[in-house]
């Protein structure tokens, strides 16, 4: 069996997300959306609020399983029987970055590959930390935000967006 886990904070998900996972499911028997716990990072949306998201967004996909893990991306792969990450590349600095990641990730993850998809033009401008900026200014961030969750649920720590 195929599975392969798509880690990230998802602070929150947006439509570039929901959409590598969809162009990923022909590729895969099953993907874990999986929210990496770092206590070091601090995050505008509360855990269980982005889990809650991810559950709305994804609950409706038979192959798509939702969780959260702590520590190293690689050993949750390894405990839930995953030989595959998932990324998304939007341009060179994610390749930069994803690169030294995956390969790591395939020495500690004993041989685990990740599978990078490159965003497709529509949505390779957004990101989880343009829409966090969008949301703190005020504005309006619907059009980056997947459909089944509500503008109006939008709660952080520090402030509520109505
Ligand atoms: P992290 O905190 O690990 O960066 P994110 O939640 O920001 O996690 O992103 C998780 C993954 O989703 C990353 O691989 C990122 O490249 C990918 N991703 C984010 N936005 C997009 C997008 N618009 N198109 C394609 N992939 C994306």
């Amino acid at each position: 069996m195929k599975i392969a886990v798509f880690p990230g904070s998802f602070d929150p998900i947006t439509i570039g997300h929901v959409d590598l996972v969809r162009r990923a499911l022909p590729l895969f028997d099953k993907i874990i959306v999986a929210v990496g716990i770092n206590s070091t990072k601090k995050y505008l949306f509360e855990h269980d609020q982005r889990m809650k998201w991810l559950h709305q967004v994804f609950d409706k996909y038979p192959n798509v399983g939702v969780d959260s893990f702590t520590n190293l991306t690689a050993h949750y792969c390894k405990k839930i029987g995953a030989n595959y990450l998932l990324r998304g590349l939007r341009n060179a600095s994610d390749f930069d970055y994803e690169k030294t990641i995956s390969q790591l990730n395939h020495i500690v993850g004993d041989g685990i590959e990740t599978v990078f998809l490159i965003a497709q033009p529509e949505f390779s401008h957004i990101s989880s930390t343009i829409v966090r900026e969008i949301i703190i200014g005020g504005a309006d961030a619907t059009p980056f935000i997947p459909s089944e969750i509500s503008i109006g649920s939008f709660q952080s720590r520090n402030f509520e967006v109505k």
